[in-house]
């Protein structure tokens, strides 16, 4: 993906109540000391501008969401929805997704959103696709045993690669579509993320799949 930059991104994402600056510190903490509650945790790796995970804050007040990305370009789009409109239950990470496990507690995540995520294409890359075998052995380390993977993508050879990727690293698939729009259960509830709009306005289907850790039944 190319970046613009952004002016002064760095220094406001660094100074946004919206984004935990210290997220290691929090390690094992979110609920009790940056949310103050009980319930669950889901998070969007990779949520570029935030849409997606901002809608869904806003209609489940009843759950904890954090959104990490990698850039502050990005960040600070999501950040000034978020100045718009504060909502308790909503935080934001800048951070690349490698270093996941040092931010959350084995356990401490119920679900895991990866939207359109950047599609790496050339296969020495493949390590840093965010459904390759790696990353979703860092994800089952974060995860709770009832926890669930959702991934959206218009990319059908990222897909298909990261379908051949759910078994071997010890993970069930639980659903799959290669059009969601037209997939009248999978798409009960569906929130389009920015990417998503974009690709489906131009005729691309949307693929998703549910994953769960393989203890589960
Ligand atoms: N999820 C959004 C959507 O669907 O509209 C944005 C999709 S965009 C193609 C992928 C985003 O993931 C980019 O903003 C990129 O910076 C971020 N990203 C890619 N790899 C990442 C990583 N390892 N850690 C954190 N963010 C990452």
């Amino acid at each position: 993906m190319r970046l613009k930059n952004v002016p002064g991104s760095r220094e406001a994402v660094a100074a946004s109540d919206h984004v935990e600056s210290d997220p290691e510190q929090m390690k094992g903490r979110w609920v009790r000391d940056v949310f103050g509650n009980d319930n669950p945790i889901h998070i969007e790796v990779g949520m570029g501008k935030g849409r997606f995970i901002t809608s869904l804050a806003a209609i489940n007040p009843d759950i904890n969401y954090i959104g990490i990305e990698k850039y502050s370009s990005v960040l600070i789009r999501a950040i000034e929805k978020a100045e718009t409109k504060p909502l308790d239950n909503l935080k934001f990470i800048r951070m690349d997704a490698e270093d996941i496990e040092s931010v959350f507690a084995k356990g401490e995540v119920k679900k895991i959103y990866l939207n359109f995520s950047d599609p790496w294409p050339k296969d020495r890359h493949a390590k840093r696709r965010l459904t390759s075998g790696r990353f979703l052995e860092r994800f089952a380390n974060i995860l709770s045993e009832d926890g669930s993977i959702e991934f959206k993508t218009d990319n059908r050879d990222l897909f298909e690669y990261s379908l051949n990727e759910i078994e071997p690293s010890g993970w069930r698939l639980q659903a799959f579509t290669f059009d969601l729009h037209n997939d009248p259960v999978m798409n009960e509830g569906n929130i389009m993320t920015e990417y998503e709009e974009r690709f489906s306005s131009e005729g691309n289907r949307i693929c998703k799949y549910v994953i769960t850790l393989c203890e589960q039944e």
